[in-house]
């Protein structure tokens, strides 16, 4: 079973997260934005293999959204932050 270490919480098993999304996307500009970038956003989503940020609820836990960088392929958690984390320069 895969642990993912909350910022707030601690270590904790995934069972107690809940899968948001990806955490590379960015909601574009209301007054600058065309219905193609809302398509984009809405509905095209990248499959990359390798390491990969998403965000996470700590559903079971403190009910905060955090940030985890996990490769794909293995599954390893490479690093968790918050949010607002830039978590790609912090892989090792
Ligand atoms: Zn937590």
């Amino acid at each position: 079973m895969l642990e993912i270490n909350c910022p707030f919480c601690g270590k904790r098993a995934q069972k107690e997260f809940s899968y948001v999304g990806d955490a590379s996307i960015t909601r574009p500009a209301p007054e600058e934005s065309t219905d193609g970038d809302w398509f984009e956003f809405v509905y095209l989503r990248d499959n990359p293999r390798g390491p990969h940020d998403e965000l996470w609820h700590h559903s079971s836990g403190c009910r905060r959204i955090i940030k985890v960088r996990r490769d794909v392929v293995t599954h390893e958690i490479i690093a968790t932050g918050v949010p607002s984390d830039s978590l790609s320069k912090s892989a090792s």
